[in-house]
């Protein structure tokens, strides 16, 4: 029997409702029980593939090259499983669904409304993924807040389900409790408001996690038991934490896992997060600082910094320098400053590594090429992540191949020596604007050549990582790439493009075609990730 648990979010969104999905996953993995997620996000895009990442933050891409949110990466990283297309939906994905079958006549001349069909079709899904992963829990994460009109048609669907089977279904509250600076108290008040917004969808919290800046102390929560119908064991107290990697522990503290359990009528369980435990406190003891500076573009939004569009490569850093045991320490570094004047290429001498990561379009590229040339010729450990690959291409062919119009069809079509350009297949799907999960998408071999960093990395010929692009290097110019010095050490094996290259002779200077972040896991961290940071990490020899 599967058992389902719903996450919702009130009052604020961006509180780790995400994470605390994939916390509780983890819990009940940890348990001995097949756990899988899914993630729903309330807006019309068909999947996140064609979002903006300043609007929401990376999209993520599993094996099978579904475009989904970030959230899947969290759930991913801590439950160490491949997850699918069946993890993920939107508005847009169940409506596209559902308008698809009634014009193959699917609902047999059938009204097809908003009600039940929407939700049920909803439902379908929970229940697919369920089955594809043979799970014994499927936590559903209903993306933004309760109360809104967005995700409505989900929180019926939930409370269909629990109509249908109530001892199968939970429904956790994921709530803010503010500490007003004015007042100097923790205040329920926006809480109490949340659940009872719940209550008017037809659902009452079973569990509610109580997001704060400091845990939730006793007065507290009995007052949120008391004005929201929930035994006072069942308000869990999430503090802010330096790593979200604690979360599941701190959780169960509260014994979360065996409330669930014992809710749903299971017996309860005495294994836990043994190798969990030990990976996060060896994490917090992690040693001298390695300094990784990021050269991107997606993460100045008015006077914030948001770094949620390189989640993964944040992660995938974290999970390599832990496991050397040094400290991350992550800056953020903006291509455009170096666009205005070279000299403000100088701060790059301050980190023990540079990367750059997946980008799209000409703003910044140039900047980004400029601290790739300062990199290779100041011999920095320099780590590009598909975008950086081609732009790493881009520097080599300009200032050692002696190329100087060198460019990227995505800059400039008509460029005269495009030594990155569109893969023809792509061609047609852009002249005819079909943008939608169109790139090349998800997991695709390359063997590896012997004696590379590549290779000495993954020690292994074949290899399998995920990508999402619709530019590589043009094959006209590998010979010249080669001649010059730049070595390619991994290749398609079906289609002989390029996945990675790497300079000899330099501390570390490695470019992917494909993501490796969206590979690496706590516990099992990307091997070319460990490369660099363990490059970065014996610092820089003057
Ligand atoms: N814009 C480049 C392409 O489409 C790189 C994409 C990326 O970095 N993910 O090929």
């Amino acid at each position: 029997m599967t058992r389902y648990i719903f996450v919702v979010g009130g009052v604020i969104s961006g509180v780790g409702k995400g994470v605390a999905t994939a916390s509780i996953a983890k819990i009940l993995q940890g348990k001995g029980f097949r756990v899988t997620a899914v993630k729903i996000d309330p807006y019309v895009n068909v999947d996140a593939g064609t979002l903006n990442p300043l609007e929401h933050g990376e999209v993520f891409v599993t094996d099978d090259g579904t475009e989904c949110d970030q959230d899947i990466g969290n759930y991913e990283r801590f439950l160490n499983e491949n997850l699918s297309s069946v993890n993920y939906m939107t508005t847009g994905g169940v409506y596209y669904s559902v308008i698809m079958r009634e014009r193959n006549l699917g609902y047999g001349g059938k009204t097809v409304q908003v009600v039940p069909h929407i939700p049920q079709e909803v439902i379908d899904r929970i229940e697919k993924a369920g089955k594809e992963h043979k799970a014994d829990f499927v936590l559903i994460e209903v993306g933004g807040t309760v109360g809104e009109y967005e995700n409505l048609l989900f929180l019926e669907a939930a409370r269909m389900m629990k109509l249908a089977t109530p001892k199968q279904v939970l429904v956790v509250l994921v709530s803010y409790l503010p500490i007003p600076e004015s007042v100097g108290e923790m205040k329920t008040k926006p809480t109490q408001h949340a659940a009872r917004a719940l209550n008017t969808a037809g659902l009452q919290p079973d569990i509610i996690l109580a997001r704060a800046k400091v845990p939730v102390d006793e007065p507290r929560k009995s007052k949120i038991a008391t004005f929201t119908n929930v035994a006072v064991e069942d308000v869990i107290s999430a503090p802010d934490v330096d790593s979200i990697y604690e979360i599941p522990l701190n959780f169960e503290k509260d014994r979360l896992g065996n409330r669930i359990l014992k809710k749903f009528g299971l017996r309860e369980s005495k294994r836990d997060l043994k190798d969990w435990t030990k990976f996060v406190e060896s994490s917090k003891k992690a040693g001298k600082a390695v300094r990784i500076g990021i050269v991107g573009k997606y993460f100045e939004i008015g006077d914030f910094t948001l770094t949620d569009s390189y989640l993964s490569v944040i992660e995938a850093i974290k999970h390599a320098a832990w496991q050397l045991k040094r400290k991350p320490e992550i800056t953020w570094l903006s291509a455009e400053h170096y666009e205005k004047d070279r000299k403000f290429l100088k701060e790059l001498e301050r980190f023990d590594g540079i990367i750059v990561p997946g980008g799209f379009g000409s703003r910044g590229a140039e900047g980004k090429i400029r601290a790739i040339e300062y990199c290779r010729t100041r011999r920095i450990p320099f780590f590009g992540l598909c975008f950086g690959l081609q732009l790493a291409v881009i520097e080599f062919a300009r200032n050692v191949v002696g190329i100087k119009g060198a460019t990227s069809g995505e800059f400039n079509e008509k460029a005269k020596d495009k030594v990155i350009d569109v893969m023809p297949e792509q061609k047609t799907l852009l002249e005819k604007k079909k943008y939608g999960a169109s790139m090349r998408l998800g997991a695709y071999e390359a063997q590896l050549k012997k004696g590379t960093i590549a290779y000495e990395a993954y020690k292994k010929t074949m290899i399998s990582e995920r990508h999402r692009h619709r530019y590589e290097v043009n094959d006209t110019y590998r010979d010249a790439l080669i001649e010059n010095g730049m070595v390619v050490s991994g290749v398609n094996p079906i289609k002989n493009l390029v996945e990675i290259i790497e300079l000899k002779g330099h501390p570390f200077f490695v470019g992917t075609q494909f993501h490796p972040e969206l590979k690496s896991r706590p516990l099992t961290p990307h091997p070319l990730f460990l490369a660099f940071l363990q490059a970065a990490g014996r610092g820089r020899k003057k």
